[in-house]
């Protein structure tokens, strides 16, 4: 089923997608119980890349029920903290051992540049392993000195237990690693579901998972999609706890599904974040960084800096800067060493990217940069910059996920926090200036899960991300996200 092997596919990846992939199920690689598979594609060409197993209930149940025999009575709850955080670490080392197959495998899967997933997506899973590893030996409760005479209390911060993780196509390797990351360091076993679109990552991962040394049961892939495996994990009533990454849409889904048995949720959501450019600014900074606030990863990514706005004085030369950016930039296969951009995810993302371009035209926006489909085959969008736009038009208020940006720009200082702020995201923002005072009160006042100033997407497996507003619930990364897969137990005692 897979695609002839040319030479420029690297051969473990070859391999890997020549025959249909199984899921992974208590420690074993199973076919779906209904035997059926579904294909994922390349978005390059639009050709089937693989075939793969297609989970559903029956399946999300096989590797519930063994995601709970590993958490009440298998071995990874008798291992200590420090043999849990050593298979972690491994992990980051046979990854970072595999980095070049990985990005090819994200390439071929989700289109982006196998360029730029072997210097970002690959590394930086590595180093969230790395970072989470670390943690498994430093999750500690407190002593707490209570009023009554007698008596020795203190906390334990104990694992949530059965964790069941749905993920995107955007970075989906990283998303699996985000996810996989804090609940294996802090004791969590985990029933993981991949995004339709690029289930290939995570599967070839759950290869390393079994090599690094975890127990069977402990991670479990099923691969699906979201209507019935997602939803099948979403509802379980054995499922402690629910991770999400994707729409707000989906997002609200999931914490309906959850009602029933009131599994912990914490959800990673859209976004449609300001990107403030002053006139004060580096512009020879402030340009290139804008560009690629937006550009990067195709305008795939949850925090792309989609709504810029720029102080009038400086609004033509930074919306003809910008533009000019994304006229440069070279789209075609994510293989050709000489691409900065790929096709985007798929059919179905194309049409909707272009969908909003048609609206916004309609509405009396113009391109001063792309505007159209690119390419003949394969899901190729032009980096697109859009001018004459206002803040009640679709395509300011709502999440693109395309290389599609709108420059506005502004003319008080005073108006650009309530404008910035007038989203239903919170999930980042940025600043771009020289005066330092002006750039932390923005950050003071920006609601937004992360602020950048004078910089864009900076991400850090010791920094905290997640969504103010409708960008989600929790913070993932960082220590923060260690409460999101623990729960703290008061005990107390007489002594006396
Ligand atoms: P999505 O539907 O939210 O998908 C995210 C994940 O949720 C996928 O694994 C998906 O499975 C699963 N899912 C879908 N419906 C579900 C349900 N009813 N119950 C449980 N799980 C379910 O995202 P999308 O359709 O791929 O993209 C749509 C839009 O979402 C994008 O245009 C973008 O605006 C936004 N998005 C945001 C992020 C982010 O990082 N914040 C990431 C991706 C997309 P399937 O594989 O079957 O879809
Ligand atoms: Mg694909």
């Amino acid at each position: 089923m897979g695609i002839a092997v040319s030479p420029q596919i690297h051969p473990h990846v070859a391999e890997f997608i020549d025959q249909p992939r199984k899921m992974l199920i208590n420690g074993r690689w199973v076919n779906a119980a209904s035997g059926k598979t579904f294909p994922t594609y390349n978005p390059a060409t639009g050709e089937v890349l693989a075939q793969v197993a297609e989970g559903d209930r029956e399946d999300i149940n096989q590797a519930v029920k063994a995601a709970r025999k590993a958490f009440d009575n298998g071995p990874w709850r008798r291992m200590t903290a420090s043999e849990r955080g050593r298979r972690i670490w491994k992990l980051g080392d046979l990854l970072e051992q595999h980095t070049e197959e990985f990005a090819y495998l994200e390439s071929l899967d989700n289109g982006k540049p196998l360029n730029i997933a072997k210097v970002a997506d690959v590394p930086l899973a590595v180093d969230l392993f790395r970072y989470m590893a670390g943690w498994a030996t430093k999750i500690e409760g407190n002593t707490i000195p209570i009023s009554a005479p007698g008596f020795l209390a203190y906390t334990l911060r104990e694992p949530v237990g059965v964790v069941g993780q749905i993920i995107p196509w955007n970075f989906p390797l990283l998303m699996a690693a985000w996810k996989l990351g804090p609940a294996l360091a802090t004791g969590c076993t985990v029933v993981l579901k991949p995004a339709e679109q690029t289930p290939l990552s995570a599967l070839r991962l759950g290869e390393l998972i079994l090599e690094a040394g975890f127990p069977e049961g402990v991670v479990n892939i099923v691969p699906g999609y979201g209507e019935t495996a997602g939803a099948a994990l979403a509802d379980h009533p054995d499922v402690d706890k629910v991770a999400f990454t994707g729409s707000t849409e989906v997002g609200k889904l999931i914490v309906h599904a959850a009602a029933g048995n009131l599994k912990k949720v914490s959800l990673e959501l859209g976004g449609k974040s300001p990107n403030v450019i002053f006139k004060d600014a580096d512009l020879e900074t402030a340009i290139p960084g804008s560009a690629s606030a937006i550009f990067f990863n195709h305008g795939q990514c949850c925090c792309a800096g989609s709504r810029l706005y720029v102080e009038k004085s400086v609004y033509d030369q930074v919306v003809e800067g910008v533009a000019e950016h994304a006229r440069k930039i070279k789209v075609g296969s994510g293989l050709d060493p000489d691409t900065q951009m790929g096709p985007l995810v798929s059919e179905e993302q194309m049409n909707r990217v272009c969908g909003y371009l048609e609206s916004g035209f309609s509405e009396g926006a113009k391109a001063v940069a792309g505007g159209h489909k690119s390419g003949g085959r394969g899901y190729f969008v032009e980096p697109t910059v859009l001018v004459d736009t206002k803040e009640n038009m679709k395509v300011v208020r709502e999440e693109i996920f395309g290389p599609v940006v709108t420059a506005m720009p502004f003319t008080d200082p005073e108006e650009i926090v309530p404008r910035a702020n007038d989203s239903e995201y919170g999930l980042a923002a940025a600043v771009w200036t020289r005066d330092i005072g002006k750039a932390h009160r923005m950050a003071e006042q920006l609601r937004a899960g992360t602020v950048w100033i004078n910089c864009y997407n900076i991400f850090d497996a010791a920094l905290p991300f997640g969504g103010y507003k409708q960008s989600g619930w929790g913070r993932e990364m960082g220590h923060d996200v260690l409460n999101l897969y623990t729960q703290t137990k008061s005990v107390c005692a007489r002594i006396a």
